[in-house]
């Protein structure tokens, strides 16, 4: 029985007035469980109304205030953690062990939010010059919004609107079009934790809407995390706007297995890097690159690779879940085909997957390759499903130079038992988030999410202290209290000392 999802403006749960709905499917049967509106321009434009009423009287809240509805709202998504993994099973066809970990990554962001006191501190420099102090204070900078992928429907959004909110700001989220009901419980949860009406507003849609938000004269600053081509249409419309915009896109993780590394490890968490989460993970390893006689590993990994299958949500031996859509699942079987028709050798083809009492999902069985060239489609190109791609080089200078020439700079990894080869690889390496016999290296929230180069567009990342910057401008005082009230008459140039 599929529902229609409301949107949330000013505190409320209501039905769209929209024309234009989409369907919102389960990925593992394709049956339709909700109906989505792509929401009105007089929607979006009073969900952007009620934030800017809403932060005159939010940014006034007591700091730790602001913090203390972050501490009952992380105690709630814990209460709720089961439920909600459920929930973002069936919009995802995520596993429930994926699940949970999706919306435990999003909970730790939270936690983070609660201690907003102590990252908005700002700095202090007493007797700058005679009698003068000088000081920095940080304050929100109004209604902020993001755009969020389909991917991780609990985590993205707890990347933004806690730390936003813990901050003073108020905000407008437009979570992904395929997978909005996870967001909707998110804001249930945060109205029960005690949210303000209008701190949070939910609005639906896609290119319209998200346009409508860039535009806008009274958003300040939006964060988002999707696709390239969407990430560079945002990041060239929001600044061209003159907003604060932080854009999160796609990648092309590589893992350098070095000869001297733990065989076992290294099969193992390659397997579970690539093919976890049917590879819809901004931080998969999509890429191996085996350094000297290590490629002599690839036919163990494949017999590894071979042991997992995909399935249904519930299903405990499942080792992911279907791809998002029906349309995904054919991107990714056309590129199996171009790497084939390209001359990568096909170790392993999941193209023709099957599911016992699942005949309509969006499968793809593990699929590996050897033999891979730079100018293949399957390298160039991220896959985003469960597909790895093997290249060989015979140096770690090689496999360094060979990740650095590409053009993401998500995620990277580098297997090895030697110090100064993983030092060697930490220090050369122009990716953001470097993994050392660490296969997924996302940080916790007290660090920040820091791709680099085609994977990001913008300078502040998310949450951790870069988040706190991103929605906060930095005011800094200079002042002087006076002893005595003789007057010390007009000064008229610049002070030496
Ligand atoms: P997507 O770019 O298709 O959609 C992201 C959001 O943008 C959605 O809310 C969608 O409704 C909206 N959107 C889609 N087309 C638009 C357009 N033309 N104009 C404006 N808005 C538009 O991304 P997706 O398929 O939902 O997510 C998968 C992608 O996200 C992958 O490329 C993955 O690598 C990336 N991702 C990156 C990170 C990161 O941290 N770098 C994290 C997760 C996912």
């Amino acid at each position: 029985m599929s529902h229609h999802v409301p949107v949330y403006i000013n505190g409320e749960f209501r039905q769209s007035f929209s024309l234009e709905w989409l369907d919102v499917t389960n990925p593992a049967t394709n049956a339709v469980i909700a109906r989505l509106p792509c929401s009105t321009e007089d929607e979006v434009e009073e969900a952007v109304a009620s934030a800017r009423e809403t932060f005159k009287s939010w940014k006034e809240v007591p700091v730790p205030e602001r913090a203390r509805l972050m501490l009952n709202y992380q105690q709630l998504l814990k209460e709720h953690h089961d439920e909600l993994a459920e929930l973002l099973s069936s919009e995802t066809g995520k596993i429930i062990a994926d699940a949970k970990g999706d919306v435990w990554r999003g909970i730790e962001v939270v936690e983070q939010a609660a201690n907003i006191a102590s990252l908005m501190m700002g700095e202090t420099a007493e007797n700058i010059a005679a009698d003068i102090d000088s000081y920095s204070i940080t304050q929100p900078l109004g209604v902020c919004c993001g755009i969020t992928p389909f991917n991780f429907p609990a985590m993205i959004p707890l990347w933004m609107f806690p730390m936003a909110i813990a901050a003073g700001n108020t905000f407008v989220l437009k979570p992904s079009d395929q997978v909005p009901l996870t967001s909707i419980r998110l804001a249930e949860l945060f109205k029960l934790a005690g949210a303000p009406p209008g701190v949070l507003q939910i609005v639906h849609g896609q290119k319209t809407q998200v346009d409508y938000l860039l535009a806008h004269p009274d958003i300040r600053a939006v964060s988002f995390v999707g696709s390239v081509p969407v990430a560079r249409h945002i990041y060239q419309t929001g600044t061209h706007h003159l907003k604060r915009v932080q854009a999160f896109a796609g990648a092309k993780n590589h893992l350098v297995v070095m000869p001297d590394a733990n065989k076992e490890q290294v099969i193992s968490n390659l397997v579970g890097s690539s093919v976890g989460a049917a590879g819809q993970r901004c931080m998969a390893i999509s890429v191996a690159v085996f350094v000297g006689g290590a490629k002599e590993w690839i036919a163990d990994l494949k017999t590894e690779m071979e042991k997992v299958s995909p399935g249904a949500w519930n299903d405990d031996k499942a080792g992911y879940g279907p791809l998002i859509s029906k349309q995904a699942k054919e991107r990714v079987l056309d590129l199996i085909k171009e790497g084939k028709a390209q001359g990568a050798r096909c170790e392993l083809d999941g193209s023709h997957c099957e599911v016992d009492g699942y005949p309509d999902g969006n499968w793809v069985g593990p699929t590996l390759f050897s033999g891979v060239q730079t100018d293949m489609s399957i390298y160039q190109q991220e896959i985003f499903g469960p597909v790895l791609v093997c290249l060989e080089v015979d140096t770690l200078d090689e496999a360094i130079a060979l990740v650095n020439a590409n053009p993401y700079g998500n995620g990277t990894s580098v297997f090895t038992a030697s110090g100064a080869a993983a030092r060697k690889f930490q220090h050369e390496i122009q990716v953001g988030q470097v993994g050392i016999n660490v296969p997924i290296p996302v940080p916790l929230p007290f660090f920040s999410f820091t791709g680099w180069r085609g994977s990001f567009y913008g300078d502040l990342h998310a949450y951790g202290k870069q988040a706190v910057r991103f929605y906060t401008e930095t005011k800094t005082v200079t002042s002087r209290w006076f002893e005595d009230d003789i007057p010390t008459g007009p000064n008229l140039t610049i002070h030496l000392r």
